[in-house]
């Protein structure tokens, strides 16, 4: 039986990861993408390899379309077709209040978050549907329904804008075998919280969050691994929130 293969946007570090080792365990072959950290990416390279499924890894910023490109053209080479696609690259720059924030703060996020995941669900899209159908799972955030005031609106408008894309994409190719859902987490104990200048942001939140703790990456790879499954066959149009009842 030919095994699915998966791509993973950033892929080399935090949920990315976890989702990486949790699809091979699973018996995806696995396509990592990264954008800057390869030391990262061959260590998760590595974790998944040990599960007996294969894995390359591509360098992509998934915000450029000839990047996203070589992504899918390299992963078709070295696996084969591209049956999956988890849309996880995110990035949410400083902390602080919109006002404040430089807007080349505000243009990257967007970029990253939402053009990166249009491109990306684009190619699938085009992909796809020859071969009779796929998989895409978006990693949206609890932020696309809690704004985030004073720490980054910017970051919620464009997971709620990847909720969005979610549901019309999921109507678009539903017809075509395509099953479009996302995850949306809570706060994860990952490197983001640290790059927004607030690495002790996880312990804070977990005095407030209903489960009294973080959240842990492997927690929200396993609710993507689900999404990718066919146990999940009829789901479509979803967002699957893994945020301890935040
Ligand atoms: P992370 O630990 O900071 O890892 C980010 C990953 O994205 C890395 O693999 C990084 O690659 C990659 N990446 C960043 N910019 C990229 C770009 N332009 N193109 C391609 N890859 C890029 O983040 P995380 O916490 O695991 O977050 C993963 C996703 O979950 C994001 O979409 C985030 O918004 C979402 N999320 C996280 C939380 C949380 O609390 N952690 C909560 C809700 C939602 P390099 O290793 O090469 O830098």
């Amino acid at each position: 039986m030919t095994r699915p293969v998966t791509v993973v946007t950033g892929g080399s570090r935090g949920i990315g990861a976890a989702t990486c080792v949790r699809l091979a365990a699973d018996g995806h072959d696995v396509v990592l993408g990264y954008v800057r950290d390869g030391e990262a990416a061959e260590h998760t390279a590595t974790a998944v390899r040990a599960s007996g499924v294969r894995c390359v890894t591509v360098r992509v910023d998934t915000s450029e379309e000839a990047d996203v490109d070589r992504l899918f053209e390299t992963a078709a080479e070295a696996l084969g077709p591209v049956t999956g696609l988890v849309n996880n690259a995110g990035v949410t720059g400083p902390l602080g209040r919109l006002a404040d924030t430089d807007p080349a703060d505000l243009r990257r996020v967007v970029e990253v978050n939402l053009l990166g995941a249009l491109l990306c669900s684009r190619r699938a899209a085009r992909e796809m549907p020859a071969r009779g159908g796929g998989v895409i799972v978006n990693v949206s955030s609890a932020a696309a329904t809690l704004g985030s005031p004073g720490e980054y609106v910017h970051y919620a408008a464009t997971k709620a804008a990847v909720d969005a894309l979610t549901l019309g994409l999921a109507k678009e190719l539903g017809q075509d075998g395509i099953r479009v859902n996302a995850v949306a987490p809570g706060v994860i104990d990952t490197d983001i919280h640290r790059a927004m200048g607030d690495p002790g942001r996880p312990e804070r939140v977990a005095a407030t969050t209903p489960l009294r703790r973080a959240g842990r990456a492997e927690e929200v790879a396993a609710a993507i691994a689900w999404l990718m499954s066919p146990e999940s066959s009829y789901t479509t149009g979803a967002v699957l929130r893994v945020a301890g009842g935040r």
